[in-house]
């Protein structure tokens, strides 16, 4: 077996990875990194098959262009189908935008949605002389590890966590003899998550009995249903604007790969859902907004925070990673943002959480220990030292972007 890491490897980049096997050539995932200016994988050589990890954009961005080029089939699940095909859209949209370079057309995005072989959960295909098994992630809902089973057994993981969350079951580790693992989290544990979540619900009370108003960035999948859902311990008058709304709809069309449906329907139905411009000014006096985009770079959650901008008793609420250079890091570190090229000081109280969907340092030595493999390949994350050391009674293997690995 020969690997060969497009992209997204040695950093939390867009990932791509190539495995040659027996004369067939797989793809896993090929994204896109959504920064200014966003960045790509390399150009693979030709493939016979592609298989999607989640919907993230860093997994799923590039997918039109191997349609495009070669016409392969995707192995994915339902809710990461659809969710990409909402995601690749809006990519389009924000680079004409931007300006920034198109590979693809509309036309790619309907070709890749029909490009899609759909699998559940633990159902089986035979491929290349291999059977490959889909396995949960945990990560968002739909996300997958792929199992090829041939003469000796690997492990994709793609993005995991292996912790419950209110929308998911965690992962659990899968026996093989290679497994290729991300490390997003390497050298990084997460804080206890009933804590964070007691924090950000006291965070709320408090600054609604000052009479200010809490709004929650959020990013539109996964994280928008995760706090809906924590949010509905409370009785509280709640409004959700952005892209969460339709990523809502299909993740309640797709039950099964949810850890409990009726939880996010109650909470999605205890909530408001701003339709329209006029709810959009009614919303700006809600108790609680949530609202796109996590990170504070547009989407209707900027005209909630300039509504409030000088509001002290007003709460920020991130509710996730804030990348340098973001509106959201702005707060944090300055508590600015920039809109159309001014400067915006803005007084409300800012606060992080920590509602990761990735499993942290801990958890990624310990699903390694149980997936008890000869060979681990790590990839997908910027400190692959700090868990190699760790998992030094295996072989382990920290390939650069180019590098042809072969097991
Ligand atoms: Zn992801
Ligand atoms: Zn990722």
């Amino acid at each position: 077996m020969k690997l060969t890491f497009l992209g997204g490897v040695s950093e939390v980049g867009p990932l791509s990875m190539l495995m040659e096997h027996k004369g067939t050539t797989f793809i896993f995932d090929h994204g896109m990194l959504p920064a200014d200016p966003p960045e790509y994988p390399m150009r693979p050589p030709m493939v016979d098959f592609a298989m999607l990890s989640h919907s993230h954009l860093d997994h799923c961005g590039m997918l039109p262009t191997l349609v495009r080029t070669y016409g392969v089939p995707i192995l994915s699940t339902h809710p990461t189908i659809e969710v990409t095909e909402l995601l690749l859209y809006d990519s389009l949209k924000i680079a004409e935008i931007e300006g920034y370079p198109l590979f693809f057309d509309k036309s790619d995005i309907k070709k890749t949605k029909s490009a899609f072989d759909m699998v559940g959960y633990n159902s089986k295909r035979d491929i290349g002389g291999m059977e490959i098994e889909i396995h949960s992630a945990g990560h968002i809902p739909g996300s997958a590890m792929f199992e090829l089973r041939g003469e000796k057994t690997t492990l994709f993981s793609g993005d995991i966590n292996t912790k419950n969350t209110r929308l998911q079951w965690g992962a659990h580790p899968v026996k093989c003899d290679t497994l290729i693992m991300e490390t997003t989290y390497g050298g990084e544990d997460h804080p206890d998550r009933s804590e964070t979540e007691q924090d950000l619900l006291d965070t709320v009370d408090d600054t609604l009995s000052k009479g200010g108003q809490a709004i929650i960035p959020v990013f539109a999948v996964g994280r928008t249903q995760e706090i809906l859902m924590l949010l509905d311990e409370g009785d509280y008058d709640i409004w959700y604007d952005g892209m969460g709304r339709t990523v809502n709809r299909i993740y309640l069309n797709h039950e099964g790969f949810l850890r409990s449906p009726d939880a996010l329907r109650r909470a999605v139905n205890n909530a408001n859902q701003v339709h329209s411009h006029r709810m959009r000014k009614k919303a700006m006096d809600a108790e609680v907004i949530v609202s796109t985009s996590g990170m504070v770079s547009g989407g209707p959650v900027m005209n909630y925070i300039l509504n409030k901008r000088k509001d002290k008793n007003t709460s920020i609420l991130l509710t996730g990673y804030q990348v340098p250079g973001t509106n959201g890091n702005m707060l944090l570190e300055k508590g600015v943002i920039q809109d159309r090229g001014a400067t915006i000081p803005i007084d409300c109280q800012v606060k992080r959480y920590d509602f990761s969907a990735h499993a942290g340092h801990s958890e990624l030595l310990e699903f390694a220990r149980g997936c008890d493999p000869e060979e681990i390949v790590l990839m997908h994350g910027d400190a692959r030292e700090l868990v190699a050391e760790d998992l030094s009674e295996f072989n382990v293997h920290i390939p650069k972007e180019g590098e042809v690995l072969e097991l």
